[in-house]
């Protein structure tokens, strides 16, 4: 009698086990027969995607980003062993829309049927976002080069956008590994709490500027700057990506004089003579924003990354007054 239960049980018990398998890859299976032991294998395309992936999936993940902190997105460099380590994840996340002009190569190199668009084991985080400059039709690049052709793919740096991304996040890694599902809930409630809390205090820090015009070197900053009040009045690049002639240069210089534009947002990547040569012409003042987890020390991770772009910004302001 006890055998036959054990019988049944254990049959009852694989036929659950085969129900929850993902479809497709061993390597995916692996990851979640391994169940407790082994962490899944994540790989992103920015650090701050990394930084997200992290904060819901917590100990249960491990994860690789592709691209540096403080590399211009647009042109990226994956190393063979990157490469290596993606053909091993369980999940690609990415920012989608033309944020990652190179991801198609490294796919195409990669050649696996899994990371296909719709595939359990891809996720574009841009799905559950309203973008922005979606209306501004815009001339894409030879070779693929990000233009924000799609709308504007910098949207992670609107910190209210951390709650849909961390859903989506949420939802692929439940997919793949459902006995999970509570602890990565419970990860993300704790993230959403913090954020709430830090939120607060960033839209209080920046009360005092709001209506603040600001020139841009690259249109990095149209989600932040709602967010947070300021006005974007122009940037330095004509077309998001394209170097500004000497002419377009001078014209827009003379615009932010006579407009009295004070504050100039550049990112640690952006041409050093470019800016000093705005900053000086125009008599706004620079201000250094980094627009990637692990792009400064400080910002270590999602929140940090904010609180040190609120800090400098409210910094730089005040000195302008
Ligand atoms: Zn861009």
């Amino acid at each position: 009698m006890k055998l036959a239960f054990e019988r049944v049980f254990l049959r009852a018990l694989a036929l659950v086990l085969l129900a929850a398998a993902p479809a497709g890859h061993p390597a995916a299976w692996l990851n979640q027969a391994a169940g407790s032991a082994r962490p899944l294998a994540v790989v992103t395309t920015s650090t701050d995607l990394k930084a997200l992936v992290e904060a819901v999936g917590g100990d249960r993940v491990q994860v690789e980003s592709l691209a540096p902190p403080l590399h211009d997105p647009h042109a990226v460099e994956v190393k063979p062993g990157q490469l290596a380590k993606l053909k091993a994840a369980a999940l690609l996340v990415r920012i989608g829309l033309d944020h990652e002009p190179w991801l198609s190569r490294v796919l195409r190199s990669v050649n696996d049927p899994r990371f296909v668009r719709g595939s359990p084991h891809d996720l574009d985080t841009s799905k559950g976002i309203q973008l922005l400059q979606a209306e501004t039709p815009r001339v894409r690049g030879e070779r693929g080069v990000h233009v924000h052709s799609f709308g504007n793919p910098h949207y992670w740096l609107d910190p209210e956008n951390g709650r849909p991304m961390t859903e989506e996040i949420l939802e692929a890694l439940a997919r793949l590994s459902p006995p999970h599902r509570s602890q990565f809930e419970g990860n993300r409630n704790r993230f959403i709490e913090q954020l709430d809390a830090r939120l607060a205090r960033w839209s209080q820090a920046m009360a005092p500027y709001r209506g603040t015009r600001v020139v841009v070197v690259h249109e990095t900053w149209p989600y932040f700057a709602q967010r947070f009040g300021l006005v974007v009045v122009a940037a330095v690049e004509p077309t998001p990506g394209v170097p500004p002639s000497p002419s377009s240069l001078a014209a827009l210089t003379q615009k932010m004089r006579e407009a009295g534009v004070k504050l100039l947002v550049a990112e640690p990547y952006s041409n050093a003579s470019v800016v000093s040569q705005v900053a000086a012409r125009s008599g706004a003042r620079p201000v250094t924003l980094v627009p990637s987890v692990g792009g400064d020390p400080e910002a270590r991770d999602y929140l940090g990354l904010f609180d040190l772009n609120i800090k400098r910004l409210t910094a730089t302001l005040a000195s302008t007054r």
